[in-house]
């Protein structure tokens, strides 16, 4: 979604943001019905790692990296089960949309207010002016990205401290 303004191959390069540290399990992607069924209906993936719950009228699902740490380092990382030697193996019609928005989060604060924040640990954007970050995401995304989350409630994050907020609804 950002990719007007994040290099491709900086991000070939990086692939931080699919893998996750025991203290990150909570970032980890959650599909929606529609994801969860493209991706049983596609005979190369395995879509048992998906763990499907609903909420409020949806379905969603998610998988559970806590059991594969081979080690006690907190800083040991799993791989998302979609991340190959080339990148994410899913589709457009696959793949979350946590994935699509990253670094970007939508996430409700204390006192209700829903933001669009930017997640710190990216390295790419934090290269990036974040004044002109908050200009495009204002101007190309942040309408889309509200509405989506307000019919995908349990897509939206509660709010998490140092990360930047660009825009407050
Ligand atoms: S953390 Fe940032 S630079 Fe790295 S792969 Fe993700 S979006 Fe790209
Ligand atoms: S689904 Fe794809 S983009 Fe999302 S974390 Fe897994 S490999 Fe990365």
């Amino acid at each position: 979604m950002l990719s007007e303004i994040l290099k491709k191959e900086d991000c070939a390069a990086c692939r931080f943001c699919c893998a996750f540290r025991r203290q990150s399990l909570w970032e980890t992607p959650i599909f929606t019905l529609e994801n969860t069924e493209s991706i049983e209906a596609d005979q190369k993936l395995d879509a048992s790692v998906l763990q499907k719950f609903s909420f409020e009228n949806n379905t969603y699902a998610r998988y559970d990296l806590s059991n594969n740490y081979k080690t006690d380092d907190s800083e040991e990382e799993a791989p998302c089960p979609y991340l190959s030697t080339n990148g994410c193996i899913l589709d457009a019609n696959e793949k979350p949309w946590d994935c699509k928005i990253w670094p970007l989060r939508v996430m409700r604060k204390t006192d209700g207010a829903l933001v669009i924040a930017l997640t710190p640990t990216c390295p790419s954007v934090n290269k990036i002016d974040i004044e002109k970050v908050r200009e495009f995401v204002n101007e190309k995304l942040a309408d889309s990205l509200f509405e989506y989350a307000k019919d995908h409630s349990f897509l939206i994050k509660q709010y998490h401290e140092g990360f930047p907020i660009l825009v407050e609804k």
